[in-house]
C-alpha cells in the first residue's frame, strides 16, 4: 500500500494513525494501517499536532474538559496564588477513572499582591471564545485531517484508493500539509455549540459530542461534468468539542464556503437536511 502523502510504498508501518488526535478525545476515528507511512506520522505528531494542542484555546479546552493525551495526562493550567511565586492546577485521571485536581505552588511572598488579597486562589476561567494565536498552524492541522478523513473515503476499493492516489488536485494541499510548501491556506473557525452541550438520544441517555465531520459540495456556478467524481468546490467541515472549522481541499481560499453560510442563513453544513 502506498502513503497517501509521500506515495511512497510502505508495507512495513508499526504506527496507527489517528485522523484526530487522541489529545482531542478521539480514540476510534483512525486509518487502516499503511495508508500514513511512519515518517510522515511522526512528521505529523510534532510539526502539525503538537503546535495545534499547544494552542492556549485547545490547552484551556483539554483542562476544562479533563481530555487526557495517550499517557493519560490532562495538560495543567497557570492559576494565581497571590501568596505563592507561581503555581500551577493539575488535572489527572486517577487509576479508578476518577478526576482530580491538584494545585503546584512555590510559596514566596509577592509584592505586586496587596496583603488583603493574600487568601485567593485565582483560577481562570474557561470562557468559549476561541483565540488562536497562530491560525496557519490551526489550517494546516484542519488540513490533515481533511485529506485523511478524504482517503479514508477512497479507501474502500483499490480502484478509488488509486484514483485518489494520482489525483493532482489533492497535490496542493498534499504539499502544504506534508512538506511545508508556504501557502495562506484559509480556514473559517467559529463556535456552533458549547463544548460541554449535552445532547441526548431517543433513550435520553446524555452524552457529548467530541468530534463530527462532513464534506460539502459547492456546485451552484458551474454545471457538473460527467464524471463520477466531478465537483466544483469541495470544503471539508469537522466540528471538535463545539468549534466548527471549515476548510477548502482543492484551493486556499475560503469564499465558496462563506457565500454557502450566507445562501444557508449560517447554518452548520453539519445541521441541514
Ligand atoms: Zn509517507
Amino acid at each position: 500500500m502506498k502513503c497517501i502523502f509521500c506515495k511512497k510504498d510502505n508495507t512495513h508501518t508499526k504506527s496507527v494513525e489517528h485522523i484526530i488526535p487522541e489529545s482531542l478525545g478521539n480514540y476510534t476515528f483512525i486509518l487502516p494501517k499503511g495508508m500514513v507511512c511512519d515518517k510522515c506520522n511522526h512528521y505529523f505528531s510534532i510539526k502539525i499536532e503538537k503546535p495545534f494542542l499547544e494552542q492556549d484555546t485547545i490547552k484551556k479546552l483539554r483542562f476544562t474538559e479533563g481530555i487526557p493525551n495517550k499517557r493519560g495526562k490532562v495538560p495543567p493550567l497557570p492559576i494565581i496564588m497571590p501568596h505563592a511565586n507561581n503555581a500551577i492546577l493539575k488535572k489527572r485521571i486517577t487509576s479508578k477513572g476518577k478526576l482530580e485536581s491538584h494545585i503546584f505552588y512555590i510559596p514566596k511572598s509577592n509584592p505586586e499582591i496587596p496583603e488583603s488579597k493574600a487568601n485567593f486562589l485565582i483560577i481562570p476561567h474557561y470562557s468559549q471564545e476561541i483565540d488562536f494565536k497562530n491560525i496557519n498552524q490551526v489550517a494546516k492541522f484542519i488540513a490533515k485531517i481533511a485529506v485523511e478523513s478524504l482517503a479514508l473515503r477512497f479507501s474502500k476499493t483499490e480502484e478509488s484508493y488509486n484514483y485518489f492516489l494520482n489525483n493532482s488536485d489533492f497535490n496542493s494541499i498534499i504539499n502544504y500539509v506534508r512538506f511545508g510548501t508556504p501557502q495562506n491556506w484559509k480556514v473559517h473557525i467559529r463556535r456552533i455549540y458549547d463544548s460541554s452541550k449535552k445532547w441526548s438520544d431517543e433513550r435520553e441517555e446524555n452524552f457529548q459530542i467530541v468530534h463530527e465531520s462532513d464534506f460539502l459540495f459547492v456546485d451552484d456556478q458551474i454545471k457538473p461534468k460527467d464524471d463520477e467524481y466531478f465537483y466544483e468546490e469541495l470544503f471539508f467541515v469537522v466540528v471538535l468539542w463545539g468549534i466548527e472549522f471549515a476548510i477548502n481541499i482543492c484551493g486556499p481560499e475560503i469564499d465558496g464556503y462563506i457565500n454557502w453560510l450566507k445562501n444557508n442563513d449560517y447554518k452548520s453544513p453539519l445541521y441541514t437536511e
